[in-house]
């Protein structure tokens, strides 16, 4: 077993250190800046609550790993790190951490972007030249496209069927991603909505917010847009993911761990129980993502159903040095075909470096433990290690 020099066994499997990794839901790095305290971690607990992010297990992992990168001790203070990232700039800093990251592909939802993130492309490019780029694209991005350009509700439905087709036929398209968690909670019905029940809850929504033309919104918004109404409409969570299976590719949803913006309660994967049931034989592929706190849950589904499959993307740097014991809960019960890697960085360079890191020592951890007690050969920990990696996410997306 290698060691380092205080004898102390190193914190990886030179197998897993080396393993490129299929990041299978992420997002886009931002081109220069980003601000530390407030893209750590999903909450408002740093400078709001009177004190800083870093105060937080991210935050310790982030002083553990991060510095060095940037030539800096392990632990430095943040003020001296934020001065020496700003002084590289950001070409160089998203450089030097997606470069060691590891990653062989990444696969962006595009949902959410903001005017300095960069493309799929563009960030895979800053991992380096031989890491392939796959979009997500967004249901609910692409209904409220169509509601800002006025479509009709009456209308609604073709065109949201066609306007789907048409984004999934763009090169670099290996799935879809469902926010129904964000906006009206798992706990969907599970068949799929009448035409009349689509056209009806269009007309609630967009007339609510304005998306049709007649006016409405929020203050703040710009008088000269169409303001979109959240859309909290259960019938139309349910036809965006009936219409997307209609399309065969794998369709992801958010679960559990998120921004404030969430009704955590209300993102138990076990809420979509009835809703897997009937989508299961359309043989889609249902990606569960991040799932903390219910990972343990997510990985009792994706054993029951054949096409539901897991990750413990966000979480796995949020919980810091204790992403081993995480992994470790997450991998007790899901069958090891269905498990995948992300790490659903967004706008910081070291997200994706940290998610990466933190997966691959847990991941040593939990295979080291099993070699140690003869639970499992080497071949066995080397294979579960490209399954993991890359192999699962290669064979449910279809990736070339
Ligand atoms: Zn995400």
């Amino acid at each position: 077993m290698p060691a380092d020099s205080a004898g102390v066994p190193a914190p990886f499997l030179s197998f897993v250190a080396e393993q490129p990794l299929t990041d299978h839901h992420c997002h886009g790095v931002l081109a220069e800046g980003g601000d530390l305290e407030e893209l750590l971690t999903e909450g408002d607990g740093g400078p709001r609550a009177g004190g800083t992010a870093f105060d937080s297990l991210p935050g310790l992992a982030f002083r553990r790993w991060c510095p060095p990168l940037l030539g800096l001790p392990s632990h430095a203070p943040v003020e001296e790190y934020a001065a020496r990232r700003a002084e590289l700039g950001g070409a160089e800093v998203n450089r030097r951490f997606l470069g060691a990251s590891g990653l062989g592909a990444l696969i962006v939802d595009t949902g959410y972007t903001p005017a300095d993130l960069l493309s799929p492309a563009q960030t895979a490019a800053c991992a380096g030249s031989g890491t392939a780029a796959f979009e997500i694209v967004r249901l609910e991005q692409v209904a409220e496209s169509l509601a800002a350009r006025g479509t009709s509700a009456r209308d609604f439905p073709d065109a949201f069927r066609s306007a789907l087709a048409d984004r999934v036929a763009r090169p670099g398209v290996v799935g879809l991603k469902s926010i129904a968690a964000y906006r009206v909670g798992l706990d969907l019905a599970p068949g799929r909505p009448s035409e009349q029940e689509v056209i009806a809850a269009t007309g609630r929504w967009t007339g609510a917010g304005g998306g049709s033309g007649d006016g409405g919104g929020s203050a703040g918004d710009s008088p000269a847009h169409p303001v979109i109404a959240r859309l909290a409409e259960e019938a139309l969570h349910r036809f965006f993911i009936w219409t997307g299976a209609d399309l065969g590719l794998p369709i992801q949803f958010h679960v559990g761990y998120g921004d404030r913006d969430v009704d955590l309660h209300r993102c138990n994967p076990l809420l979509l129980t009835p809703l897997l049931r009937a989508l299961e034989p359309s043989g889609v592929p249902v990606m569960l993502l991040h799932n903390y706190p219910y990972h343990r849950e997510a990985g009792y589904l994706a054993q029951v159903f054949p096409n539901v499959y897991a990750d413990l993307g966000l979480a796995t740097h949020n919980v810091g040095s204790r992403a081993p014991a995480l992994l470790a809960e997450a991998l007790e019960m899901v069958p090891l075909r269905k498990f995948l890697f992300s790490s659903d960085a967004f706008g910081l360079a070291e997200l994706y470096y940290l998610g990466a890191l933190l997966f691959r020592q847990a991941l040593s951890r939990f295979l080291r433990r099993m070699l140690d007690d003869d639970d499992i050969t080497l071949a066995d920990a080397e294979r579960i290690t490209r399954l993991i990696a890359v192999g699962n996410a290669a064979r449910a997306y279809r990736l070339s």
